[in-house]
Parts: C-alpha cells; sequence; structure tokens
C-alpha cells in the first residue's frame, strides 16, 4: 500500500485541520458517512421489517423484527473483535478501514433490493464492512498523535463530532426518503453516503501517512513475527481487569437501554406520537436526529464543565452512575407517556424530545470515559483484546436492547419502559454502593 510506504519520515503537518493534523479530516469525513449510513439505515430497519406488505414492508412480527434488529446490532459492534484483529495481523489499518468501508456500501446497495435474501446478505455484509472499518479508524485516530501530544483526547472529541453530525443528518435524509419515497431508495442512499465517504477516504489518504507510519510496526503479515512472549499478570493487573469486567456489566446494562432508541423507541414515535409541530408534519425516523443534536449542542458543555471542575470532577465510577441514572430516568420519564398513549391519544412530540435529552446526558458521561478507562486498566500488552471487551460489551447491550423491544406488543408499553427505568436507576444505586470496592480493584487509576 502506497500510503504505508517509509521513504518520507513522520513529520508534523504545517497544514493542519482546526489546530490539528490534516489526517483527522479524512478520518473525520469518513467516519461522518459511515455513521450516516449506518444510522440512516438503522432508523428504517425496525418499520421497513414490522410495515405491512402492501405499504412495501416485510410484515414480520414485532417480536422476530426485534430479535434481528438485536442480533444485527450486537453483530456490528462484536465483528470488531475480529475486525481489529485482520487489521492488525494481516491487512494493516488503512486497508483494513477501505475494504469495509468497500463491504457496507455493498451491503447497503444490496438492501435496496426488496427480495429477503438481498435484506439478509445486506445486514451481513453491514456487520462485516463495520467490524471491519470502526475500531481500525478509531486506532488511526489515535496514531496521528505521538505518544506525549496533549492534543489527542480533542482529536477524539471533534471524532466524535463526525459521527455524530453523520447520525444526525442520516435519518433527515434516509429517513425521509425510505419513509417518504420508498424503503429501498432510503437504503440505497445510505450506500451513496458511505461511497463519498470511500472517495474522500482514498483521495485524502496521503494525510494519514504519518499516522500509517507510527502503526507500521504493529501491522504484521501472518508468521512473520511470533506473539509476544508471554508473561504472567500481576495481582494488581488481575484486580485492574475484574474492574474492567464491572464496567462491562454495567456498560452493557446501559447500552442495553440506550440502544433501544432504534428498536423500541423508534416504534413508539413511529405509532403512539403526533408526528407534527405548529401544524407541520414530519417523519417519525427524525426523532433518530434528536440524540446526535443535543450531543453536538451540549458535548462542549460537559467538556467545559469537567474543567471547570478541576480535582472535584467526578471519577469514572461516578460518572458511569450517572451515566446509568441519566437513560433510567429517560426511560421513567416516558412511563406517563406511554399511558397517555395507553388511552389511545397520540402523544406530544414532547415527550420523545425530554427522553432523548435524558439519554443524551447519560451518554456525556459514561461513552468518553468508558473507552479510556478500559485501555488505561489493560495491562499494555493486551490493549487491543481489552478494546474488543468495550465494544462487545455495546455489543451485549444491543442484543439485550433488541430482547426488550421485543416485548413492544405483549407487554403494556407503561410496564415495559417502567422496568427498563427500574433496572438502569437499580443499577446506578448498586454501582454507587459499590464505588469504594471498584475504585480499590482499580488500583490508582480514576
Ligand atoms: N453514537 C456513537 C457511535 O455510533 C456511540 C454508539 C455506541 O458506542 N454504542 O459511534
Amino acid at each position: 500500500m502506497t500510503v504505508a510506504a517509509r521513504e518520507s519520515p513522520a513529520r508534523p503537518d504545517p497544514s493542519g485541520w482546526v489546530g490539528h493534523p490534516r489526517g483527522l479530516s479524512t478520518l473525520f469525513f469518513t467516519e461522518m458517512w459511515e455513521r450516516f449510513s449506518y444510522y440512516g439505515m438503522r432508523a428504517l430497519l425496525i418499520l421497513y421489517m414490522t410495515a405491512p406488505v402492501a405499504v412495501g414492508g416485510l410484515a414480520f412480527e414485532t417480536p422476530r423484527a426485534a430479535s434481528i434488529y438485536g442480533w444485527y446490532t450486537f453483530g456490528v459492534y462484536a465483528a470488531a473483535i475480529p475486525g481489529g484483529w485482520v487489521a492488525d495481523r494481516l491487512l494493516g489499518q488503512y486497508r483494513s478501514v477501505l475494504l469495509g468501508g468497500i463491504i457496507i456500501a455493498m451491503g447497503h446497495f444490496s438492501l435496496a433490493f426488496a427480495p429477503l435474501p438481498f435484506f439478509f446478505t445486506g445486514l451481513t455484509l453491514i456487520v462485516i464492512g463495520t467490524g471491519l472499518l470502526k475500531p481500525n479508524i478509531s486506532t488511526m485516530v489515535g496514531s496521528l498523535y505521538e505518544t506525549d501530544d496533549a492534543r489527542r483526547d480533542a482529536g477524539f472529541s471533534i471524532f466524535y463530532m463526525g459521527i455524530n453530525l453523520g447520525a444526525f443528518i442520516a435519518p433527515l435524509v434516509v429517513g425521509t426518503l425510505g419513509q417518504g419515497v420508498d424503503w429501498h431508495v432510503g437504503f440505497a442512499a445510505a450506500g451513496v453516503g458511505m461511497t463519498l465517504g470511500l472517495i474522500q477516504y482514498v483521495l485524502g489518504r496521503h494525510r494519514l501517512r504519518p499516522a500509517l507510519e507510527r502503526l507500521a510496526p504493529r501491522a504484521r503479515s501472518p508468521g512473520a513475527a511470533g506473539p509476544a512472549p508471554r508473561t504472567a499478570f500481576t495481582a494488581t493487573e488481575w484486580k485492574r481487569m475484574a474492574a474492567v469486567g464491572v464496567f462491562f456489566v454495567f456498560s452493557s446494562l446501559f447500552w442495553a437501554a440506550f440502544e433501544q432508541a432504534g428498536s423500541s423507541l423508534n416504534l413508539f414515535a413511529d405509532r403512539l406520537t403526533r408526528l407534527s409541530v405548529f401544524g407541520v408534519a414530519f417523519p417519525s425516523t427524525w426523532f433518530q436526529s434528536l440524540n446526535s443534536l443535543f450531543l453536538i449542542t451540549l458535548a462542549p458543555v460537559f467538556a467545559l464543565l469537567w474543567v471547570r471542575l478541576r480535582e472535584r470532577e467526578p471519577s469514572t465510577v461516578a460518572k458511569f452512575t450517572y451515566g446509568l441514572l441519566g437513560v433510567g430516568l429517560g426511560f421513567l420519564l416516558l412511563v406517563p407517556g406511554a399511558r397517555i398513549a395507553q388511552g389511545g391519544t397520540l402523544v406530544s412530540p414532547a415527550w420523545l424530545v425530554g427522553v432523548y435529552l435524558l439519554h443524551t446526558i447519560g451518554e456525556l458521561c459514561l461513552s468518553p470515559v468508558g473507552l479510556s478507562v478500559v485501555t488505561k486498566l489493560a495491562p499494555q500488552r493486551v490493549v487491543g483484546l481489552m478494546m474488543g471487551v468495550w465494544f462487545l460489551s455495546i455489543a451485549c447491550g444491543n442484543k439485550i436492547g433488541g430482547w426488550v423491544a421485543g416485548f413492544f406488543d405483549a407487554l403494556p408499553l407503561p410496564l415495559l419502559f417502567g422496568a427498563v427505568a427500574a433496572t438502569t436507576i437499580g443499577s446506578a444505586v448498586v454501582l454507587a454502593l459499590l464505588v469504594k470496592p471498584v475504585r480499590r480493584l482499580m488500583g490508582g487509576v480514576h
């Protein structure tokens, strides 16, 4: 791969991008378009599966649709583990992201065809492609910087903005086309977005050269070098990995509630919410943009808040507690909303606006520290594996969330949403009680 050529030494890029290495813009827009495609199709997915055949849907029963949704979203995140391995051992990061993006685009274009085999082929391709793209593009963001570069965290925050910019626009474009014109036109639009991302990725590849040079020693051809020599873990390392185990459980619970955005909350928007504001009608998938909209506006506020609090900034464990509380309060808020809906009237859109606001506040507390604490707690020689563990917790959360959404028709919604609220708020309380023992396990890491 030419970009990985070693003829020129890595040097700071004088023509940077918003004060960061130029390569960040390439990765920002690649991930923006990839998330555009993912969240665009996800906004349509459960609605398409449950829609009657008369309106072009698949007419699946809700439990079946939710189960497919759960397995699919599980797969998308779980595939990050083999995807990271492929990049480290076989293809390198640049080619893994490129190949992943091509496979994702093929997946969306496959969904653009109506027959059922194209549907399942499309989902499978998106799982494989995202596994190759998502973890490795994040690794590349990290490698844009020297180890001691203080801009790294800010770089990740900018990258997270790219994710959310894509996620914000997606329902407005893909959702509108899918619901207003034809499901398959929507899916095709997701594929077009991914293709645009790929074009600018390839055109901007020279900007990634310094990052790829830093990564080069890690990428090995199979058998070229043996595994790192095994050394036994120390007692501290074992304890820290036990702490990762604790975070895994609570992270899964958080994402199980949060990731119902695309399933039960999407169905609630579509079936039970009034889809007009001040007399102007809009498609139900537009609710899917709220999380990103709030995230983009609130992320700087939270960043400032943590800086202002300085040494009073909450610990990672405390932030996890707030995250669970935020997502739990969101579901609690929806209990009276669901009661009103039970009465047969469509509820005000304000209910879901409030839910997504609380969910985003929770996400801002938990998600940014999650990955970073895992990388800090993991012994250096298994840090890649531990990153996979974090993605796996998101995968498990998605699976549990899909399982819960499967009860959408079978249980009264105040009970279903109340149960999610009770579980997440209850686990926030449990974690609050565990602060001291978990901090002891973390052995000095905050
Ligand atoms: N919205 C973020 C993304 O798509 C985080 C989602 C997650 O990690 N579950 O990358």
